[in-house]
Formats: C-alpha cells, structure tokens, sequence
C-alpha cells in the first residue's frame, strides 16, 4: 500500500479518481470534511433540529448514527435519536435489530422500533407469500420500499423530528437514480436529492443525506476504523431485485473508469435540478384519503398496497 499524501505513513485508502493515498488519521479527517462540506452546501440541518436517523442496524446506518452523535456534542441544538423499521425479514432483520439495539445502548442512544406487522397487519414475509399466493406482480423490495417509507416518515412525525436522516451514500443513490431512468420513473428523481421535502406538506418531514457524496466503500472503511463491526449479514430478498444488477454494473464500470461514479452523482443533480425548473417544485401535496398521510395521488401507494394484499377496503 502507498503512503499517506498527506503524513506520509502507511496508506489505509487510495482514492482511485484522484490517485491519492491516506492513512487512517487523514482518511477519517478527509471524511469528516466531505461529510460536513456536503451538509453545508446543501443546508442539510439548521443549529436547532430535532434530528430522528433512520437505522437498520447494518454498517452504513450505524456510522451515520456514530457520526452524528459525536458531531453532536459540538452543535447544542441538535437532539439525536434513531428509528428502526423491522419489516419482519426473518434470518435478517432480527439479527441486525440486534446490532442496533446493542450499539444504541453503548452510546446512549434513545430509540424507536416501529414494524411491518404492528403498523401494516403483516411482517414482509407475509406479505411476500400472500403477493405470490393471489398473483400480485411486485418483488419483495416493492412492498419493503413502499411501507419503510411510510412508517418512516408517520412514525418519525409522532416522534416530533424536524429532520430525518437516512444513511443513503453516493452508491446507493446513483443506482437508484439508474434504476428509475431504465423504467422510465423520472417523476421519482426529486426524490434523490440531498435534502427532500420542498413540498410543504404538514404530515411531512424532510429527510436529509449526509453520506450523499461518500463512496459506500468509504462509509464501510470508516465503520471499521471506528470499530463498528455489525454482523456481515445480507437480506435474503437483495439478489432478486433490479437493483443488485445495477449495483454489480456501476462498481465494474468504476473499476474501469474511476470517478464515473461522481459523474454520475452531477448527472443526477442536473436532472433534478431541471426537473424542478420545469415543474416548479417536486410532486406529491396531496392527502391520501385513506390514511390522511402525505401522497403523490388520491391514495397513497402504501395503501393502494394494502388494498392489493386484503389487508384494507377500497
Ligand atoms: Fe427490503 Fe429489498 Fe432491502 Fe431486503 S433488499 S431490506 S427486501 S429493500
Ligand atoms: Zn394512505
């Protein structure tokens, strides 16, 4: 491994756009700053906010949690707690819920659980096997992306957050950004922007990225030089989503091509930035008029699931 460009020690990363190597002290430092730089150009939090994390329990949302919190000790204003949604994936979910709740313990976290069967009527893997019994067409990832979406957003309102932070990092959002444009979802864009919510709806809180311009391979090496080592454990519904696919695409094209990933990361901000322009503000003011949560259409997509699965009437 090279040496540090910084100190010269022994090097723990090499930044392949750029070329440069750090050691452990200048990696974290390097970090930390994109991270801070990230929420200030953005304006991602103000000095008083009542900041609720959305968790899983795995490596990116626990040095989300850990970041957060020793920053801060520094900002007065700021509350932290943290959100889990246990969607109910057995063999997975109980397993990282338990690395949360251990890690929330040692740094005094307060916390929340909210889950799939107390909030829906039926844990995910429920609803995975009664969507495949009456022939509903949708993959698991489509009934876990719609709910955890909704209870996050119910569930961190009651809990009084100004702001909800998810762990989303560059490579996360990217795909999801190749993801939408291949199935033609371009309404759903504004939604990967590093601060959401420019639709003032009452029920609604804006949600934020701080990891939005770090690598996911960066967020890994900062849980490790922190020494957050949850269980290496994989959902077992990950390889059967699209998203898989693009993943395995994008990390081959930057192994061939280092920085197309930030290329890509602009590509998306232009996009939404004209997106914006054009429609005035992103979608979705309305009310569902099922549950009254916030929605893009007359009822909201987890209800209009719900009615798909028996679990509600039309
Ligand atoms: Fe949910 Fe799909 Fe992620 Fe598993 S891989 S936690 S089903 S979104
Ligand atoms: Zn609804």
């Amino acid at each position: 491994m090279a040496n540090c460009v910084v100190c010269g020690r022994r090097a723990v990363y090499i930044e392949r756009s750029s070329g440069y190597a750090y050691c452990e002290r200048h990696f974290l430092k390097l970090f930390s700053r994109r991270v801070r730089k990230t929420m200030r150009r953005y304006e991602l939090f103000s000095e008083k906010e009542d900041i609720v994390i959305a968790v899983s329990g795995g490596k990116d949302s626990l040095s989300l949690l850990h970041f957060m919190s020793k920053l801060a000790k520094r900002v007065k204003g700021w509350r932290i707690r943290a959100l889990l949604i246990d969607e109910g994936i057995s063999g997975y979910r109980d397993v990282t819920k338990k690395d949360f709740i251990k890690f929330a313990e040692e740094w005094g976290i307060e916390y929340r659980i909210a889950s799939f069967k107390e909030e829906v009527g039926l844990t995910l893997d429920e609803m995975v096997k009664k969507g495949r019994s009456i022939g509903l067409p949708y993959l698991p990832c489509t009934y876990c992306g719609v709910f955890r979406r909704y209870l996050l957003n119910k569930v961190a309102r009651e809990m009084g957050a100004t702001v909800l932070a998810t762990a989303h990092n560059l490579d996360d959002v990217i795909q999801t950004y190749v993801m939408n444009v291949i199935v033609n979802n371009l309404d759903k864009l504004s939604r990967l922007g590093p601060k959401t919510g420019v639709v003032r709806h009452p029920k609604f809180v804006p949600k934020v990225k701080p990891f939005y311009e770090v690598l996911e391979k960066e967020v890994a090496l900062y849980a490790v030089l922190n020494g957050i080592y949850p269980s290496f454990i994989e959902c077992p519904y990950a390889r059967l989503g699209v998203r898989w696919t693009i993943r395995e695409m994008l990390n081959k094209l930057e192994e061939r091509h280092p920085g197309i990933k930030y290329f890509t990361l602009r590509s998306l901000l232009r996009m939404i930035s004209t997106i914006r322009g054009a429609e005035g503000a992103e979608g979705g003011p309305l009310t569902c008029k099922i549950c009254g949560e916030p929605s893009a259409h007359e009822v909201c997509r987890a209800c209009q699931l719900k009615i798909e699965l028996g679990l509600i009437k039309p």
